[in-house]
């Protein structure tokens, strides 16, 4: 599995899409290209030298700077197979919560759905031999976790704290924008715990965060995958998790 970060808006949005490729066969899909004329260059260029076969797009929400692009996209490349929730523009495939498909041969793809910052939010994990990634949208940021737009705290803490925390922890975390400076800010001021202190370092270092840390590394750095941390609960006054994740996004929004 091979996967192409394509940086989308830099400076403002800070969006990625993905490519990720099955090297055996060059299958390929492209995942939120909500910019097409930032994204469609590199891959009519991998295209025309024959390192990919595009076969579908995927798409983490709805949100026009994630599925807004799909129609250029198809007029581009023509008529393609596009995956991702029901409310995803020209979306032809809406995968249940647990389906599989594959990307050529050797990539297993698994749908999760993770309802909150829209109600059609899906993750999408996948596995190459040992590599494991997941492509997280805007529910999971490396460092944060996407607004409640669509719903509510309990809907995240299931998304974080039960659904992507059941990934095996070596999962590569891709997210849908590169917010891990504002988020780290955030958690500092949460928590000055040696995992925070270490994203802090390599965010102040580093433009690109997405796939350098894994589920484990959320695990112990994100603060909303921390709602049943004693100091957490301390800081916001809680000791039900939904209520630490209500209250923690709050402060965050008010930040
Ligand atoms: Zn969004």
């Amino acid at each position: 599995m091979h996967v192409h970060s394509i940086p989308m808006w830099t400076g403002k949005g800070n969006n990625y899409a993905y490519l990720v490729t099955d090297e055996p066969t060059k299958h390929a899909v492209i995942i939120d290209p909500a910019n097409p004329p930032e994204v469609t260059p590199e891959l009519d260029s991998q295209i025309k030298s024959g390192k990919i076969n595009l076969t579908a797009i995927i798409n983490t929400h709805h949100h026009w700077d994630h599925a807004g692009g799909n129609d250029e996209m198809l007029k581009h490349f023509g008529q393609l197979p596009v995956i991702g929730g029901k409310s995803c523009k020209s979306v032809t495939k809406v995968p249940a919560h647990g389906e599989t498909f594959k990307i050529g041969e050797s990539i297993n793809v698994k749908a999760l759905h993770t309802p909150c910052h829209t109600q059609d939010s899906i993750c999408y994990f996948m596995e190459d031999g040992d590599q494991r990634a997941v492509f997280t949208g805007d529910t999971l940021f490396i460092g944060g976790c996407g607004r409640f737009f669509e719903g509510n705290a309990k809907e995240m803490h299931k998304a974080l704290n039960e659904t992507l925390a059941a990934l095996p922890d070596s999962t590569k975390v891709y997210p849908g924008h590169e917010y891990t400076k504002g988020n780290v800010k955030f958690c500092m001021a949460v928590s000055q715990s040696e995992p925070i202190k270490k994203l802090q370092a390599f965010a102040e270092n580093n433009q690109q965060t997405q796939g350098k840390f894994t589920i484990g590394d959320e695990k112990l750095h994100n603060v909303f995958m921390r709602v049943n941390d004693p100091e957490i609960q301390t800081v916001t006054g809680k000791t039900d998790p939904v209520d630490v994740m209500a209250k923690l996004r709050e402060m965050k929004n008010a930040m």
